[in-house]
């Protein structure tokens, strides 16, 4: 298993969660979970894999449907993220902007089907 570039990104994105994670040198194969990063951005991570969600700006006035815990969100309380999935490959998700109570609606099996979507992902890092 080479995960350690992974964890090395995650400890450079959230030290704090990081050292949850992984402090005690297991790799909870189980953990998932969306972290709010800098910029609005979102991580996403299940065991130790690590996708980065990048909200897009708005367009138009249109309800939009969160694809996690699927309620529907007026403008100011979702957002689209593009997930880069793979070198050339990305997904788009709307996402609420309140992630802690939005996964808390969709709870933990949730959270896990979107990360089933979202990956594998294809060396997403690499320059
Ligand atoms: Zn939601």
């Amino acid at each position: 298993m080479s995960d350690h570039s992974e964890r090395d990104l995650l400890r450079e994105l959230f030290p704090e969660t990081a050292r949850e994670l992984f402090g005690d040198g297991r790799a909870p194969q189980d953990t998932v979970g969306l972290y709010p990063v800098a910029d609005g951005r979102l991580a996403l991570v299940s065991g130790a894999q690590l996708a980065e969600f990048t909200p897009l700006d708005p367009k138009g006035n249109k309800a939009l449907h969160c694809d996690l815990c699927h309620y529907t969100r007026s403008r100011s309380e979702a957002a689209v993220y593009r997930v880069v999935v793979g070198a050339r490959r990305s997904r788009y998700l709307t996402l609420c902007l309140n992630t802690e109570a939005c996964q808390q609606r969709a709870g933990k099996s949730g959270v896990q089907t979107l990360a089933e979507r979202i990956f594998p992902i294809e060396s997403p890092y690499v320059e």
